[in-house]
């Protein structure tokens, strides 16, 4: 079901409106109250007069991590603290963490956005959704909260954690809908087996997975596994939270990005240069409408491309495919470009092994050395020896022919790979440069 059916089915001519009108009102807005963009747009000689149509959108300049980290804690903020009713933090793994800022109306905005975003993956007003994101500074867990309460649906805020209880509400309260990390469900999926449940016999029809990028493979394990459709989210705290973009339940292909909020842009991470429709490259955010934190140009890292056909489901919003990896979770293994979501992909493909793995890089002389450890079944890794080795040396192969890097394999028991009630650790990096 469209839950605006109103701005989610505009023609492109009156989204291309509605999006300048804001982004040049934003524009003016931050120009006047924020210094931090005042003397950055100087710089660059622009101004907000400037902004004549969407295309001069790239004349702005762009706005970085490492620039929200300078201005920590409140320097990016745009309204006085008296108009700020709640603060978020992204953990960063390196500094200090980035900290936004919403007013009432921001608030009112994220939960229509979000009720959007679970109408659009399966929910609808009597649906109990469980939703396992994190409660806290981490957006994830009152993101969805909120836009769940005003579709009208129930929320269960269970968050994450106590992971047993979880599956006794899931047995008791008969959820529909799941919100969570997919690597988190992979850990309820595997504890609900212990407890002898089966998690296809539960009641959900979707579940909604954001918070980390996962492959197509995934999707297809996760439906097979759990007995849902399986809709990817995206969504960040310096643009928001979740619901910036999800995929329609009835497609499952590309994200919609809801554009009346945020305009989109794909750019090559090495130039700036914004690429030709349909190409790959690194994904751009502009708010237009966010009063306490709008953000013009964030570089998020990620990678992905627009899909320019028109969805089946009937909204007009652009799609981007899933996020196939980040910029910076790129890892260069002698030379060659690899990223985690492609060793998944490999990986989900071969029967015998779990949804749960880790690469480690680290180098020995001038030489990268990229090791994956991977879970087997009980089963499996109580076999002989040699077939176990026959098993790795398979994987390592695929992987081989796949990415053209060589790896080592190590099959590891079940739940050797700690578990995160958040989002996974993937890659582990020893090397030092
Ligand atoms: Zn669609």
């Amino acid at each position: 079901m469209i839950y605006n059916i109103e701005f989610e089915t505009l023609p492109r001519e009156a989204i291309e409106a509605i999006q300048l009108k804001r982004l040049q009102a934003t524009i003016e807005r931050v120009y006047a109250t924020v210094p931090f963009y005042r003397k950055k747009f100087d710089e660059n000689k622009v101004c907000p007069e400037d902004i004549k149509k969407l295309d001069d959108l790239r004349r702005v300049p762009f706005l970085t991590k490492q620039d929200l980290r300078e201005n920590y804690p409140y320097g990016l903020f745009a309204v006085p603290m008296d108009q700020v009713v709640r603060i978020h933090a992204s953990s960063g793994t390196t500094g200090k963490p980035t900290v936004v800022g919403y007013t009432k109306r921001d608030i009112s905005t994220w939960a229509e956005l979000m009720a959007r975003a679970l109408s659009a993956g399966g929910a609808s007003r009597g649906d109990i959704i469980h939703n396992a994101y994190g409660y806290g500074l981490f957006t994830g867990g009152l993101g969805v909260h909120y836009g769940a309460e005003n579709l009208g649906a129930s929320v269960i805020p269970v968050s994450g954690g106590n992971t047993q209880k979880q599956i006794t509400i899931m047995k008791d309260f008969k959820p529909t809908i799941l919100t969570a990390t997919p690597s988190y469900t992979l850990h309820l999926a595997d504890v609900a087996g212990e407890m002898g449940i089966d998690f296809k016999k539960l009641d959900f029809r979707s579940g909604i997975f954001g918070a980390e990028p996962w492959s197509e493979s995934m999707r297809t394990q996760l439906e097979s596994r759990l007995g849902l459709k399986a809709v990817d989210i995206y969504g960040l705290s310096e643009v928001m939270g979740p619901g910036v973009a999800i995929e329609c339940v009835e497609v499952r292909k590309g994200l919609h990005v809801f554009e009346d909020h945020f305009i989109p842009e794909i750019i090559d991470p090495e130039t700036g240069e914004v690429l030709p429709p349909g190409e790959t490259g690194e994904l751009v955010f502009t708010s237009i409408s966010k009063e306490a934190f709008p953000v013009l140009r964030y570089r998020t890292r990620d990678i992905t491309r627009f899909i320019q056909e028109p969805c089946l489901c009937g909204r007009t919003h652009i799609r981007m495919e899933k996020v196939s990896g980040r910029t910076d979770d790129m890892l260069i293994i002698r030379g060659v470009n690899v990223f985690p979501s492609q060793i998944e992909s490999v990986l989900m493909n071969i029967e015998e092994v779990k949804p749960h793995y880790q690469l480690e890089v680290d180098r020995k002389g001038s030489l990268d050395i990229l090791s994956i450890k991977v879970e087997v079944s009980e089963d499996i890794f109580s076999d002989e020896v040699r077939k176990l080795q026959t098993l790795e040396k398979r994987i390592a192969y695929s992987v081989k022919e796949t990415l053209g890097v060589s790896v080592r394999v190590q099959l590891v028991e079940p739940r050797y790979i700690e578990r995160s009630e958040g989002k996974a650790v993937r890659v582990i990096d020893k090397r030092t440069f």
